[in-house]
Order: C-alpha cells, then structure tokens, then sequence
C-alpha cells in the first residue's frame, strides 16, 4: 500500500490521480491533498474519507471547513503545502500544481525523502539543477507524470542508456494550422480549445504558444540529462506517439497510447509495476495514419527562447518562465490579447540580465525579475 499526498488535487491531474487512486484501493491510499479554493471539486473524497491533512490557500477557508469537515485536518498558504509535502505518513508526493509556486513543496518533500511523481513542470524549468542534485543527495525517486517524459522514461527503462537523442513529439495546440497574422484577432475561448487534450487553462495556452513544449524540452534535460542538442521536438499531430528515443545504433523505440493522462499518472505511482486500466485499447486501424513535421521555430518563438535559456545553464530559465506565467495569466484575465503573449515573453528574454543560478533563492529572484517585467511592460511602465 503506498501512502500519497496530491499537491493541486482540484486541477486537471489531480482529479485525474484521485481517480487512479480510487480504481486501486488495495494499492494507493491518499492522506492528504490541496486546493488553492476549488474544495467543491473533492467534496466526494472528504465524505468518503477521514482523517486526510488538507492545504488550502486562505486561512479563512481552512477555520470555516474545519467547521464543515471536523473528521479531517487543515492547514493552509505556503506553510500548509510544506507541511502537507512533508506529511509523516506519505510515501510518494504528487505535484499536481500549476507553476513555479510548486517548487518550495516539491525541494520539502524531497528533503523530507518522499518519492516524487511530478506533473509540475515549472518547478523543473526554474529549477532543475537545485532539485535535481537534491533528488540525488536524499536518494529518492523522482517519476515523471507528463506523457512525453513518460514516455521516455517507459523507453530507457527496458533498454541500454546508450542514447543518440530524445524525440519530443508536440500536437501544435490549439492555433497550430493559423499563421502568425492570423493570430491577431483569436479569442480566449479558442485558445482554451485544444484539438487532443482537456487540461488546465495555463497549459492548454502554453501548448498553443508551444512554450509548453519549450517547457519540456528544458524538463527533459533536468530529467534524463541529455544534452539540449539531442533534444529535439517534431510535430505530430494525433497526439498517439507520446515521445521517442534514438539509441547510439540507430534504433528508435517509441511509446504509444490514447491521449489519456491516467496512464502516466498510475505508470508513474505504480512503477515499476504496471498495473491494468480501464481504458479502451488503442485501435491503431482507427487512428489510420500517424503525421511526422518539423517545427517551425519562428512561428513558435518561444520554443526557440526555451532552447536559448536552457543552454545557458543560468537563471534565464526560471525568469522566461516566470515571465510566461505572467504573460498567460494576462491572457487569461483578459488583459492582454494572445498573440501579445510570445511577443512579450520574447521581448522580455531578449532584455533581461542574468546571472547564475546555484539557490533557490537565485530561483525565486529570477522568478520576480520575469513576472516584474511583463507586469510593467502590460501596465506601461519602463522596462
Ligand atoms: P489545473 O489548473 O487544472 O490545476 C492546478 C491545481 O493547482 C489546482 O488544484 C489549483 O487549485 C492549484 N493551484 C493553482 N494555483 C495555486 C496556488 N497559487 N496555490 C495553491 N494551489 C494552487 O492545472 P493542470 O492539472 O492542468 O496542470 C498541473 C501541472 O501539470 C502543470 O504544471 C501542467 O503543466 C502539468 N501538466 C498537466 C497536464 C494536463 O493534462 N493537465 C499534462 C502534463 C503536464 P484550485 O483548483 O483550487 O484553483
Ligand atoms: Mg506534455
């Protein structure tokens, strides 16, 4: 029986985990759980359950469910989602949140030796190096949960670590088949429309941009530590191959699978078992023929900045992402329009100073130093 806290359990995935969890009783147990304030969308598992540790941001909401809630327990703001990281009965942590507020649980939990399964990109992008030299230093498990990384790791794991290159496949997003100019005037309903996948807002607008691919390219070097040069993303639009590896002898071996996040998410709780689901299988005569296309890079800008910020290994990452978290939040309140989003970012990147990152604090100041930027560029500052 492993024991799992979900950091984000209202979101996309971590609904999606209570429902592996659920499917598996005799396997998982959640103990605890955070929401930002969407506490509605796990109702169900607070009646069925007692005594779970939940986080959630406001203090208010945590006194006012203690009323409602008295068979569990809670906490809330940044201390709780430490707390609950670090919760004494946990075996594995999933990091279902959305952004960089993810990474303090995440280097929590990992100091206090608990597996990690990570859906939380950002943490990576901001701050792989730290996370990942304190993955090795607490000797703990750190399991990917996005399909790509998943992917590969499904690959390497039966195979010889011999690797020529990784193969990172991208459905393109919502506005693939649109040129730049044609972006001018789309709306934020269409963006939040994505042809293969039903996810959260902020990563269904990063796969439109495509920085949600830029965002994986620099996770998947934080994670398989590949070179940025054999990391390449190709564009394949039915969204079946998740991700390839090359081998040194030319050998490519690739995972398939219906778009469906529940298979990384068990893959990633249950390895190195693999446990069944209740899915339909792929029927590859259905699925008729699978497409193969390079990337545009100008088209999609911030792939390329992605790129850029990953190989030089400071704290550019961390800032163009939080740059982008700034930019999309815009987008999402209506503040900005879409295609303003890669032309601020880019623009951002293109002007920011950077420095070496070697702390998470070197991380958190980066961080501001993108948000700050797009922040004053949206309200007509000097930047
Ligand atoms: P969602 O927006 O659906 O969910 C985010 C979760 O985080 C919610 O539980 C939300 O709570 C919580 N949250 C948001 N902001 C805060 C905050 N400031 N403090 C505390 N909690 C917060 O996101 P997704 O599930 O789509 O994505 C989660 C992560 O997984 C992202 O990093 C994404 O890139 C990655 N990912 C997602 C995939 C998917 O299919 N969705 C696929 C691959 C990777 P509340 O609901 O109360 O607001
Ligand atoms: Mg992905």
């Amino acid at each position: 029986m492993k024991n799992i806290v979900i950091l984000g359990a209202s979101g996309s995935i971590g609904l999606q985990t209570l429902d592996v969890i659920s499917r598996h009783p005799d396997k998982f147990r959640c103990v605890g759980l955070s929401v930002k304030s969407r506490i509605e969308a796990v109702a169900h598992v607070l009646r069925l359950h007692s005594g779970l540790l939940i986080c959630v941001e406001k203090a208010e909401d945590a006194l006012r469910l203690s009323s409602e809630f008295p068979q569990h327990q809670f906490v809330w703001g940044e201390d709780g989602l430490i707390q609950l990281a670090c919760h004494v009965e946990a075996d594995t942590v999933v990091n279902a949140l959305v952004g960089f507020i993810g990474c303090k649980p995440t280097l929590a939990a990992i100091e206090a030796k608990k597996n990690i399964a990570l859906a939380n990109k950002e943490t990576l992008v901001s701050a792989g190096k730290i996370v990942m030299e304190t993955v090795r230093r607490n000797n703990v498990s750190l399991m990917p949960i996005d399909s790509e990384h998943s992917a590969i790791a499904q690959c390497l794991s039966a195979h010889d670590k011999n690797i020529r290159r990784l193969i990172l496949t991208a459905s393109g997003g919502s506005f693939r088949d649109k040129t730049r100019s044609e972006l001018d005037s789309v709306s934020l309903a269409d963006a939040l429309n994505h042809p293969n996948w039903s996810m959260g807002a902020k990563i269904t607008i990063d796969s439109a941009t495509m920085m949600n691919k830029g965002l994986e390219v620099i996770e998947a070097h934080w994670l398989f530590q590949m070179p940025y040069d054999q990391i390449e993303v190709i564009m394949h639009r039915q969204s079946i191959v998740h991700s390839m590896v090359e081998f040194e002898d030319r050998a490519i071996i690739a995972q398939l699978g219906t778009p469906d996040m529940r298979i990384p998410i068990q893959y990633a709780l249950s390895y190195p078992q693999r446990l069944p689901i209740e899915l339909e299988s792929l029927d590859l005569v259905k699925a008729h023929h699978l497409t193969f296309e390079s990337v545009d890079f100008k088209r999609f800008p911030l792939l390329r900045c992605a790129y850029l910020a990953g190989k030089r290994e400071d704290n550019s990452a961390a800032a163009l992402n939080g740059a982008n978290e700034a930019a999309v939040a815009a987008f999402l309140a209506n503040e900005i329009r879409f295609i303003d989003i890669d032309t601020f970012v880019s623009e951002a990147f293109d002007s920011m100073i950077y420095h070496e990152l070697n702390t998470l604090e070197d991380a958190i100041a980066a961080d501001k130093m993108g948000r700050d930027w797009i922040k004053n560029k949206i309200s007509g500052g000097n930047v």
